[in-house]
């Protein structure tokens, strides 16, 4: 057995956690850049709580609220602009995994003056300023992975920063969550999902991410039937935050697998949410495996029987309105087979046949 460890954020969890603890803002500086969505944040209370603290710990901030779903490189390159211009010393990204993720890429370009979006792909070895996460979705569990996810217009696709950016703390609170529609709660919640299966049934995973990912899929399985009965309490979010947590910082140490290279794809060109376009694949990517053993331990984490049972539940919560035609599905195969750093993390021989089933079984029928 051989595998290195590492989860360097610090979690503060539960009800009010930025009032009681906003005096660790002070340790990251005088001055803040805070990223977020163009919306959400304003409504749901984080934004005010935020700056509340940073008032009351007299440090000054500005507000970049433009990052888009899916941000892209030159969104991240208006943001580093404004933050160099302001001489901001640390960031707060606070709303769903795109401002948290569009916030470390920021962070990188700050730290690092001399690189930009065209060569920041160059080196993988640059450090951020200090990042604070505030999630308020349940899906993405950025707020513990190292991975920044950005739209690369010039590769016409999705794609890891490639620099290991975990946020210094991220605070944790599901009054946040309480604001997110049914919809996104779906998608946010397959995500999470599709991140505790991907790590579980992986090339890397250990005795640690198993650990993790064997809690995380209990708590999943408990949020399902609340899901499906659109029973959105107080209950489904505090474990449904926690699962995705608990997903990030297992796929934090072995990374993601199939499903999240494909479903990259169908986000970029047919503008899927990125839990759905996981989720779209899922029964064709677990049906794939010769060896079930792992995927039915799974299947049993979540009190679901079968592969058909669960193919029934994301039909129910998923609806696909996109049309892929076989040419594309072609071109999606061929670009795929070529992402060796997702292909070498699942954990059987796979090829162009699998990654073509995969795909053509879902929208070929
Ligand atoms: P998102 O793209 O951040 O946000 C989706 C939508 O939800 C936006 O319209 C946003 O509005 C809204 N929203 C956010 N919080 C809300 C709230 N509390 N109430 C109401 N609406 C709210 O969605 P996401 O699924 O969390 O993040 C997806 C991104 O994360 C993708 O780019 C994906 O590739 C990436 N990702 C990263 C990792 C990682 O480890 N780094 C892992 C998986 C996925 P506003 O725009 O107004 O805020
Ligand atoms: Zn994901």
């Amino acid at each position: 057995m051989t595998f290195n460890y590492y989860m360097p954020t610090k979690l503060y969890v539960g009800s009010n956690v930025i009032e009681q603890n906003g005096h660790v803002f002070k340790e990251f500086g005088k001055k803040a850049l805070i990223v977020t969505g163009k919306k959400s944040a304003k409504l749901n209370g984080s934004l005010s709580d935020v700056e509340n603290q940073l008032k009351k710990n007299n440090i000054e901030y500005v507000i970049f609220d433009e990052i888009e779903e899916n941000p892209s490189l030159e969104t991240v390159a208006k943001a580093v602009n404004f933050g160099l211009k302001e001489v901001v010393e640390f960031i707060v990204g606070i709303g769903g995994g795109s401002p948290i993720d569009a916030s470390k890429a920021i962070g990188v370009l700050i730290k690092n003056p001399d690189y930009s979006i065209e060569n920041i792909f160059s080196t993988n070895q640059l450090k951020s300023i200090p990042i604070i996460a505030v999630p308020t979705t349940a899906g993405t569990g950025t707020e513990a992975t190292q991975y920044s996810i950005v739209t690369d217009n010039k590769a016409k696709t999705k794609r890891n920063l490639g620099h290991n950016v975990f946020p210094e703390i991220s605070f944790l609170d599901y009054r946040y969550m309480e604001s997110l529609s049914y919809d996104v709660t779906v998608n946010t919640s397959i995500d999470a999902f599709s991140h505790l299966v991907e790590a579980y049934l992986n090339t890397n995973a250990n005795v640690m991410s198993d650990m993790y990912c064997e809690k995380g899929l209990k708590l999943f399985g408990e949020c399902l039937p609340l899901l499906l009965d659109k029973n959105l309490s107080k209950g489904f979010r505090e474990k449904m935050m926690m699962a995705s947590t608990i997903g990030g910082m297992a796929i934090a140490q072995v990374g993601t697998s199939l499903p999240h290279g494909m479903g990259y794809h169908l986000t970029y060109f047919k503008g899927m949410p990125h839990g759905i376009a996981n989720g779209v694949l899922y029964k064709e990517y677990l049906n794939i495996f010769r060896d079930k053993t792992k995927v039915y331990k799974m299947l049993d984490m979540i009190n679901v029987k079968s592969l058909d049972e669960l193919g029934k539940i994301l039909d129910k919560l998923i609806k696909v309105d996109i049309v892929v035609n076989q040419e594309e599905v072609d071109q999606y195969t061929k670009s795929m087979v070529s992402n060796e750093a997702k292909l070498k993390n699942h954990p059987e021989k796979i090829g162009f046949d699998e990654i073509y089933n995969i795909y053509a079984n879902t929208f070929l029928k």
